[in-house]
């Protein structure tokens, strides 16, 4: 088995990597590293929970160790696709490097530019950024990228999902063409793989196994809810979310709780709270300061349940987590094999389990043809809700749609709520749900009407909705 002292790594490095505890290096790092520090282009086709961070910093820091940097001139860039993974990555690089002198600057949104711009003057050896502040940054005349030598594109499968590969192409196209790029992706898509033919000469390719098709710590589970009425679908979703968690017992330690949309987030979160659950919401809406404190529960156990939409997880290290539950039925297959990747993880059992309703079947289709096995069914702890007597809490007054909001009676008793002021209350979020576009994703989904949604018909109106209502939803959402 390959030792790290047998890698070649700088000896602080080493030292930092066995004050971290880590004993052996994982495959990812065991296969990066040596040719990563030959100078050698990496391609590494990989995803979060194997070392890739490890795998791209150690080398980085190792031959970064000689030379000093110049300012508004980095000498290595980091780019990732949000901000919790590029201040992860800023985070591990201050854990592997502490023992050097080496400078770095995060660049991330929805911070000022101030502190950023100091940074970039003071000079930076690594530059960790997100692809649209560090272009930012670039068309204010403020940084240089003719100075990188080293340049990493992390979690490219998910810049591809979030419409960043133009922005990479041209962040490439600004380094010298002697750089060494080391590029990672879960997923070897023919848009990823045409860039790294374009950008990268004669890469190593690097890969290690899939988790679904390795993992088989994590006992995967499939609860169909059918919903009694269609506009019932979500509360009647919510009711079978809690009987599952309230089913595992204090064997659900915590939890990431996964939905489609932001709006589901948050509807998730406010009703989990409501009943009195120790949860709270992650998605890409919330200002920087409140994800930071929202992770840091989570990762230091205050936090039982975090509810997150699959952009905002990506990436996120976080360990040991008991339970993975999917409110909704990821759209793209391999969001599930990263969801459920969340837990079971180095060797510990995990539990991940489903809700599919019908409108979820094709997506579930989709995901057993790629994981290759059939996810086993489990009952709904609820069973299928009489109508009338669906989840009284969830359906009573104070969630009526057009109720004014100031008339809700528990106001007050509540924890701070996450939707904005103009948003309808839970139950009556369907329609925006349904307009809604996924976080980050402005391309279109699948081809389905406004009425075409799981639960988006106005509560009222059946299946139809009038242009002028539907104009405001929009109108609503874009502002
Ligand atoms: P990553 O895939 O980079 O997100 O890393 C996942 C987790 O593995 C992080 O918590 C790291 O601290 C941890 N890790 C990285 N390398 C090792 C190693 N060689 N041994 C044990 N844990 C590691």
């Amino acid at each position: 088995m390959t030792k790290f002292t047998d890698l070649n790594l700088h000896p602080k490095v080493l030292q930092a990597v066995a004050e971290s505890g880590y004993e052996t290096p994982t495959p990812i790092q065991a296969q990066a590293i040596p040719p990563a520090l030959e100078g050698r282009d990496v391609l590494g086709i990989a995803q979060t929970g194997t070392g890739k961070t490890a795998g791209f910093t150690l080398p980085m820091i190792t031959l970064l160790a000689k030379g000093r940097a110049r300012a508004r001139m980095p000498r290595s860039l980091v780019l990732a696709p949000t901000r919790e993974l590029a201040a992860q990555v800023a985070e591990a690089f201050d854990t592997y490097a502490k023992h050097f002198k080496l400078t770095k600057a995060l660049l991330i949104g929805g911070v000022s530019f101030k502190d950023q711009n100091a940074a970039i003057d003071r000079g930076a050896d690594v530059l960790i950024a997100t692809p649209g502040r560090l272009l930012d940054h670039f068309e204010r005349g403020r940084l240089l990228l003719s100075g990188v030598q080293i340049m990493v594109v992390d979690e490219a499968d998910r810049m591809l999902d979030m419409g960043f590969i133009p922005d990479i192409e041209r962040i490439f196209s600004l380094t010298p063409f002697t750089r060494q790029t080391l590029f990672f992706s879960a997923t070897m898509a023919p848009e990823i793989e045409r860039i790294t033919n374009i950008f990268m000469a004669n890469p190593v390719k690097v890969e290690v196994a899939r988790r679904a098709t390795t993992a088989e710590t994590i006992d995967q589970r499939l609860v169909m809810v059918t919903p009694s009425r269609k506009d019932r679908q979500p509360t009647e979703k919510r009711a079978a979310l809690r009987a599952l968690i309230d089913a595992e017992g204090a064997g659900c330690t915590n939890a990431i709780i996964f939905c489609n949309r932001k709006i589901e987030v948050d509807a998730v979160a406010k009703s989990l709270k409501k009943h009195s659950y120790n949860a709270a919401a992650l998605h890409g809406d919330l200002d920087q300061s409140k994800r930071m404190e929202v992770l840091g529960g989570f990762r230091d156990g205050s936090l039982r349940l975090l509810v997150a939409s699959d952009v905002a997880a990506r990436g996120l290290d976080i360990p040991a987590v008991s339970h993975v539950f999917n409110f909704d039925v990821p759209i793209h297959a391999e969001d599930y094999v990263h969801r459920i990747g969340r837990t079971g993880r180095a060797g510990r059992t995990g539990i991940a389990i489903t809700i599919c309703t019908p409108m979820g079947e094709k997506h579930l289709a989709d995901i057993e043809a790629l994981i290759e096995r059939p996810i086993p069914r489990a009952d709904n702890p609820v069973g299928r809700p009489a109508p009338k007597a669906a989840d009284a809490a969830e359906t009573a007054a104070p969630e009526r749609p057009n109720r004014p909001r100031r008339a809700r009676s528990d106001k007050g008793a509540q924890a701070p709520d996450p939707l904005p002021a103009t948003a309808p209350e839970a139950d009556a979020q369907a329609p925006r749900a349904a307009a809604a576009p996924a976080e980050n994703k402005p391309k279109s989904r699948r081809g389905k009407g406004r009425s075409g949604g799981g639960g988006d018909a106005v509560v009222g109106m059946g299946e139809h909705m009038p242009g002028f209502i539907a104009k405001s939803f929009e109108e609503r959402l874009s502002g």
